[in-house]
């Protein structure tokens, strides 16, 4: 027995456990709940007011009777004493015997509390069916006759199981001497109908909401199913079906508009996956030609073992340029990745670009002399004092010259120029290379992006020549809020414009991949 009562205990234990779970979980048995409660809420205060607005009218239907019915009572009273010129007590007799009605009685007292008349009809029990002549202190209607004696009206209920009683008690004068007047109706039909709304309320209301919990239920669970079904699909999305979208009813309702921005989102997502993805194909293949080259240095050294000291350097300095090249790479790459990730730290503070400009010229002039090119440069007399990061703007300063030697034929000439206007500082970067083909000017800033017939030329650059330098100097320009752009590009050369604005805003935007 005691076994059985614990397992009882503990099933029940486990239910609760898993309703409010359940409750909490679900949204669709919160709402249906939330529903019933709300409902059940409203159909109390409804039935509660509209019981309540009966059973008043009822009583004060029944009270607005016995006073007309005493009125007209006294009337018939009087008009019996002057017709027949006899005294009240005979007089009333005479009126109860006229006035009969099946659910009311009357009953006249003296001031001695006895009966002098009570009209007819069926027996209303409860103790209130006196007889002529019987003194009436002991009954229940004695408080009653009290308060009318003192010339107060009083009303009163009497009931058991079965009956339901109302009295009116007051004070009539006939001719010269008062008596009290009780009437008495039968209310027990009208107690049997509240009864009987009050028992079909019962009934009524927790049908009502049981089947309005169902039905919310059922209306949520209809409702959320496109968001379970969603649910399943987007669980199915991974790495292998990014291009997958999550269907669409086009009801342009809230859950429509929520696929709508999840699939935006999966695009966004997928967009990013797949230039990561190029991002590491274009990496690997950029580093996979100084490997090749360094194994085959390595190959060629070992393939005979009587090699002189001067071919076993030439190895070594085809190995070392080859890591250096890779090094580049690697650094570029690095700082791309951080720059994306906006972790790459840059620091402001008081440069003068025209001083950056002259060490970047300097620091190019080696490279440039060794190809027999000219640079030059043109600063304004005045200072150029800007807030920026100097490493970053040399950088900028280096690609764009980088690449201006590089691309120029041999015996070119590089020009850089500062200048400035109200709002900006522009630096333009010009030199006699053979320009960029028009189809390819949109994409020389991508990353990795290396016009064809420029690919052999970029040996003895100082970056890395994997085309990252201009996706490098535009990041730059973008964290210190300027822009950059081929100005111009023709078979006579080409020139890029540096816009930094004078007053400098702090931004740090992630290096566009585009
Ligand atoms: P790279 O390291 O290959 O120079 P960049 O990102 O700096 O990479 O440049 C991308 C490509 O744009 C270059 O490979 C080249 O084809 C083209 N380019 C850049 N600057 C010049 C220039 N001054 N003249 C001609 N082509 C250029």
């Amino acid at each position: 027995m005691a076994a059985s009562a614990t397992s009882r205990r503990e099933a029940r234990r486990s239910y609760f456990h898993w309703a409010s779970n359940h409750f909490r979980t679900s949204i669709r048995v919160r709402l249906a709940v939330w529903y019933a409660v709300i409902l059940a809420a409203i159909l109390a205060a409804f039935s509660g007011g509209s019981y309540l607005y009966f059973a008043r009218a009822t009583s004060a239907r029944i009270d607005r009777a016995l006073v007309d019915h005493v009125g007209a009572f006294t009337a018939v009273w009087e008009g019996e004493r002057e017709e027949d010129r006899s005294t009240p007590s005979a007089a009333a007799v005479q009126a109860v015997r006229e006035f009969r009605f099946p659910d009311r009685r009357v009953i006249v007292i003296d001031d001695r509390a006895r009966v002098i008349a009570v009209s007819g009809g069926p027996p209303f029990r409860l103790g209130l069916d006196v007889a002529e002549g019987e003194n009436i202190s002991g009954t229940p209607l004695a408080p009653l006759v009290t308060a009318a004696a003192r010339g107060l009206t009083m009303r009163q209920r009497f009931s058991d199981d079965e009956r339901n009683v109302r009295a009116f008690a007051s004070r009539v004068t006939i001719g010269s001497a008062a008596f009290s007047l009780i009437v008495l109706q039968d209310a027990t039909e009208e107690s049997e109908r509240l009864s009987t709304f009050r028992e079909s309320l019962a009934v009524a209301i927790p049908i009502a909401l049981l089947l309005s919990a169902v039905g919310g239920y059922w209306l949520a669970r209809a409702s959320l199913a496109p968001v379970m079904a969603m649910s399943e699909h987007a669980d199915q999305i991974g790495a292998s079906n990014l291009h997958e979208r999550l269907e669409l009813r086009n009801t342009h309702d809230e859950l429509d508009r929520l696929g709508a921005v999840f699939n935006r989102l999966l695009a966004r997502v997928e967009d990013a996956f797949e230039r990561q993805r190029r991002f590491m194909t274009d990496a690997s293949h950029e580093l996979r030609t100084p490997v090749a080259i360094i194994r085959s240095a390595a190959d060629v050294s070992l393939a005979r073992s009587d090699r002189g000291s001067d071919e076993y350097r030439d190895a070594l300095r085809i190995t070392r340029d080859a890591a250096v090249r890779m090094a580049r790479i690697v650094d570029d790459l690095f700082m791309l990745a951080r720059a994306d990730a906006e972790q790459y730290p840059v620091t402001r503070c008081d440069v003068y670009l025209e001083e950056l400009i002259v060490s970047a010229v300097q620091a190019m002039r080696p490279v440039a002399a060794a190809r027999e090119i000219a640079i030059v440069f043109s600063v304004p007399e005045q200072e150029a004092p800007y807030s920026g990061d100097p490493a970053l703007l040399q950088r900028l300063l280096l690609n764009l010259l980088d690449n201006a030697v590089k691309f120029s034929p041999v015996g070119g000439r590089v020009t850089i120029v500062l200048e400035r206007d109200a709002s900006d500082y522009r630096i333009a970067v010009t030199d006699t290379g053979h320009g960029i083909p028009e189809a390819e000017r949109s994409l020389i800033f991508r990353r990795f992006y290396q016009v064809a017939s420029s690919r052999s030329q970029s040996s003895g650059s100082t970056t890395s020549g994997a085309g990252l330098g201009l996706s490098i100097a535009r990041w730059i320009v973008a964290v210190h809020g300027g822009s950059i752009a081929l100005a111009e590009s023709g078979s006579d050369g080409s020139t890029f414009l540096v816009r930094l604005p004078r007053e400098s805003a702090t931004a740090s935007p992630a290096a566009s991949q585009g």
